[in-house]
C-alpha cells in the first residue's frame, strides 16, 4: 500500500462510510465484518464499468460514481433486495485525487439515499475500470426471480424506456434530431443525457413486487433481451404492444415513432424493471407502483410459444431491429 492508495482510500472512506449497526468492522482492516439479520438471505451482485466501454473518456467522474452504483443496486432492486453494503475495487491510470473525490461524491450521494454503506475494497494503478460488488437481503423465499412467468401473465416495466439510447444518441451526434430539439422544451437534450449518466435503480418499487409477481429482471440490455431472459429462464413467450411501451415527455419532444420504438425495444441502460404478473393483479400492483414514486405500465403478455414478438394496435408485426446491447459481438 503507497502513500498515494492511502490517501485515495481515505478520500473515499471519508465520503462513503455510512454508520450502520450491521457493520461490525468496516474500510481499514484486512476485511469487513458484517451481520446479515436471521431469517434474510444475502443477495449479491457485481458489475464492472470500463472507461471507453460503458462511459465514454469524457464523462464526468461524479457521474461514474453515481452510475457504477446505480446499476448493481438496479440488480438487487430486481431481486427484491433491500440494499446494505458495497465493495468497491477501484482501477486508475495514476492516482489523481481530484477525481477520486468526484467520483466517491456521486457514488455516496445514491448511497446516503438508501443507507447504503461502503464496507471495502481495493485500489490499483492500471487502465480506468470499476467494479462494484453490491450486498442485500432479501427473506428466504421472497426473492423475485427470471423463472416464474406463466402463459397468461400480463408484462409490465416501471417508469418510461429508451431515454437513455436517445441520450447516447445525442452526445453521439450532438444533434439528436436537429429540426425537433429547436422545438423541443428547454433541457430536453440535457434530459434524455441525464437519463443515460445518472440512472435511477427501482429499489422501492422492487420491494413493493416481492410477493406478488412471477418474475423480474432489470433493463440493462433492452428490453427485448431482458424480457427474453425471463421467457428462456421460465419456458414461455411474449407478445408487446408497441403503442404501449411507455415514452417520456423528452423522448416524445424529439424523435419519431419509429426511433423511439428502437430505443425501447433494443437501447439498453435504462434500469427500469420488468415483470410478470396474474392479470389479476395488474390494477393492484399498478396502483400501488404509482403510489411508490415511480409508476408502472402494462406493455404485453406472457403465451406459450417462446420467442418474443412486437406488435402495434392495428395487429401488424412490428420488426425488430437490434436485439439489445452485447459485449464481444
Ligand atoms: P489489503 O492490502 O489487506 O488487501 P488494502 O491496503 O488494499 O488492504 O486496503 C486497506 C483497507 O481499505 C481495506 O479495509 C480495504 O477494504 C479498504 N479499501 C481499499 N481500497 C478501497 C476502495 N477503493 N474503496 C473502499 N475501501 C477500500
Ligand atoms: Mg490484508
Amino acid at each position: 500500500l503507497t502513500v498515494a492508495e492511502f490517501d485515495l482510500i481515505a478520500l473515499i472512506r471519508d465520503r462513503c462510510a455510512i454508520a450502520r449497526e450491521d457493520v461490525r468492522l468496516g474500510i481499514g482492516d484486512d476485511a469487513a465484518l458484517l451481520a446479515v439479520p436471521a431469517g434474510q438471505l444475502l443477495a449479491v451482485s457485481t458489475d464492472t464499468l470500463v472507461s471507453g466501454v460503458h462511459f465514454p473518456q469524457s464523462a464526468k467522474a461524479y457521474d461514474i460514481g453515481w452510475k457504477a452504483l446505480a446499476v448493481n443496486l438496479s440488480d438487487l432492486a430486481a431481486m427484491g433486495a433491500t440494499p446494505a453494503w458495497a465493495v468497491l475495487a477501484l482501477t486508475q491510470p495514476q492516482a489523481d485525487p481530484r477525481w477520486v473525490a468526484e467520483f466517491a461524491e456521486g457514488f455516496a450521494a445514491l448511497a446516503r439515499e438508501f443507507k447504503f454503506a461502503l464496507v471495502g475494497g481495493d485500489t490499483t494503478q492500471g487502465p480506468l475500470s470499476i467494479t462494484v460488488t453490491v450486498h442485500g437481503f432479501v427473506p428466504d423465499g421472497a426473492a423475485l426471480l427470471r423463472s416464474g412467468a406463466r402463459a397468461g401473465d400480463a408484462v409490465f416495466v416501471t417508469g418510461t424506456l429508451g431515454d437513455a439510447a436517445a441520450g447516447l444518441r445525442c452526445l453521439d451526434k450532438n444533434d439528436c434530431d436537429a429540426d425537433r430539439l429547436v422545438s423541443a422544451p428547454a433541457g430536453t437534450r440535457e434530459t434524455l443525457i441525464e437519463r443515460l449518466h445518472r440512472p435511477v435503480p427501482r429499489v422501492a418499487q422492487g420491494l413493493a413486487l416481492r410477493g406478488r409477481v412471477s418474475a423480474c429482471i432489470d433493463i440493462s440490455d433492452g428490453l427485448l433481451a431482458d424480457l427474453g431472459h425471463i421467457c428462456s429462464a421460465s419456458g414461455v413467450g411474449a407478445e408487446l404492444d408497441a403503442d404501449a411501451l411507455p415514452s417520456s415527455s423528452a423522448l416524445l419532444a424529439v424523435f419519431d415513432a419509429d426511433a423511439r420504438r428502437a430505443f425501447q425495444l433494443g437501447g439498453g441502460d435504462d434500469y427500469e424493471l420488468c415483470f410478470t404478473a396474474k392479470e389479476g393483479e395488474a390494477s393492484s400492483l399498478l396502483g400501488d407502483l404509482a403510489r411508490s414514486g415511480c409508476g408502472a405500465t402494462r406493455i404485453g403478455r406472457i403465451v406459450a410459444k417462446s420467442g418474443v414478438r412486437v406488435s402495434d394496435a392495428a395487429g401488424n408485426c412490428v420488426p425488430i431491429v437490434k436485439a439489445g446491447w452485447e459485449h464481444f459481438e
